[in-house]
C-alpha cells in the first residue's frame, strides 16, 4: 500500500542529490486530481511528492507501485499541492519585486541623479564629476569616499523614490564638504533639500 508520503521542500539539499548528473530528472508526465505531475520510478519505499524548485510536481514512487494508485494517491493530495503551488508563486513574485534592477541600468539611474546635483558641488569638486558606484549593500544605502572623490550607492536603492534617491545622493555628496554628520553637515542638506526630513522618510528599510 502506498499510504506513506514525504513532501520535500523545493530548496531542500536531496534536489542534488540526482545521482544521473542529469539536469533534469527522466520520468512520465501524468495528470490527476487536476495535478499535473511527473512520475519517476526509483527504488525507493515510499512514494514522495514534492515541488520542485522550477514549480512542477514530481512523485517518485518504488519501481512496481502501479500508476493507477499514485494517481488516487496525488488526487488525494491535490488540495495540499494547490496550496504548495501558491505558495511557490507568491514566493517568486515576492522576489521579483525585491530584486533590484542590473547594475548597469542602477548606475545609469544614479548618474542621472547625481548629474542634478553636482552643479551645487561643481567648486569644491575642482569642476570634475564624482565617480559614481553601485554595490549590493544591505545595511547601507550609500557611502563617500572624499578622497577618492567617489560616491558609492547600494543596488536597492534604485527601487526607493525618486525624491528618497535625490535625498541619498545629495547627503553622499554633503560629505565632500563634511565627513561627519555635525550640525554642519545637516545644515548643508537642508539648504539644498529642505523637505530632506520627509524624503528621509520615504526610505524604507534596505534589509
Ligand atoms: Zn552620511
Amino acid at each position: 500500500m502506498l499510504q506513506w508520503m514525504r513532501i520535500v521542500c523545493a530548496s531542500s539539499p536531496e534536489e542534488g542529490q540526482n545521482k544521473g548528473g542529469a539536469l533534469v530528472e527522466q520520468g512520465e508526465l501524468r495528470s490527476a486530481g487536476g495535478v499535473e505531475y511527473t512520475l519517476i520510478r526509483k527504488r525507493v519505499k515510499n512514494l514522495t511528492l514534492r515541488l520542485a524548485p522550477d514549480g512542477s510536481v514530481r512523485v517518485s514512487a518504488p519501481l512496481r507501485a502501479g500508476a493507477a494508485s499514485v494517481d488516487a494517491f496525488v488526487a488525494a493530495h491535490a488540495d495540499w499541492v494547490k496550496r504548495a503551488e501558491a505558495r511557490h508563486r507568491a514566493t517568486e513574485a515576492a522576489r521579483a519585486a525585491l530584486a533590484p534592477p542590473e547594475k548597469d541600468q542602477c548606475l545609469a539611474l544614479f548618474k542621472e541623479v547625481s548629474d542634478g546635483v553636482f552643479p551645487r558641488f561643481e567648486k569644491v569638486l575642482g569642476g570634475k564629476k564624482p565617480v559614481i558606484k553601485v554595490r549590493d549593500m544591505r545595511t547601507r544605502w550609500g557611502s563617500c569616499h572624499p578622497a577618492k572623490r567617489q560616491i558609492t550607492l547600494a543596488a536597492r536603492l534604485a527601487l526607493q523614490p525618486p525624491a528618497a534617491i535625490e535625498y541619498v545622493v545629495v547627503h553622499e555628496y554633503c560629505h565632500f564638504v563634511h565627513p561627519d554628520h555635525q550640525a554642519g553637515f545637516w545644515a548643508l542638506v537642508e539648504s539644498i533639500l529642505p523637505d530632506w526630513k520627509a524624503r528621509r522618510a520615504l526610505l524604507r528599510n534596505p534589509r
